[in-house]
């Protein structure tokens, strides 16, 4: 899953995703992705989240829009993400079987990034650079 979330200088934020899904999914499988609130939610007014791993989980848990509703109530992207991930842990007795990451922007600008497993990165775009940020994770 590649997924974007965009402030300009005005400070609307856009947002997308796309995936290929899961290797060797059943036929008619849908993802996370596609479905708007858990691979991907955004709020002109708040901010915006991204999802990807374990769309299952990440369906469950409505993850993205979780997040920006966090954020609604005064979480930080950081810590939003990680409530988010937490909440999928505490879901799923077999949660170090899969991986699960998010992403999250807010209307002032800051990121933040949760996942279950070490090993996620993302990629800032700020000031004509590119930041490589690895994520922090619960395991
Ligand atoms: N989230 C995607 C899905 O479950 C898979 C992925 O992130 O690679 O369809």
């Amino acid at each position: 899953t590649i997924g974007m979330l965009c402030i300009d200088e005005t400070g609307d934020i856009a947002g997308a995703c796309t995936t290929s899904g899961l290797a060797y999914k059943m036929n008619g499988r849908v993802g996370d992705s596609p479905i708007i609130g858990a691979g991907l939610y955004l709020d002109n007014e708040i901010g915006g989240a991204v999802a990807t791993g374990m769309g299952e989980a990440i369906v469950k848990s409505v993850g993205s829009f979780l997040i920006v509703e966090l954020m609604r109530q005064g979480k930080t992207p950081q810590e939003a993400c990680e409530i988010a991930v937490q909440r999928i842990v505490k879901q799923h007795k077999n949660y170090k079987d899969f991986q699960v990451a998010f992403l999250a922007l807010d209307k002032n600008g800051n990121v933040g990034s949760y996942c279950i497993h070490q090993g996620f990165t993302y990629v800032k775009y700020q000031d004509k650079q590119n930041t490589n940020i690895p994520s922090k994770s619960h395991l």
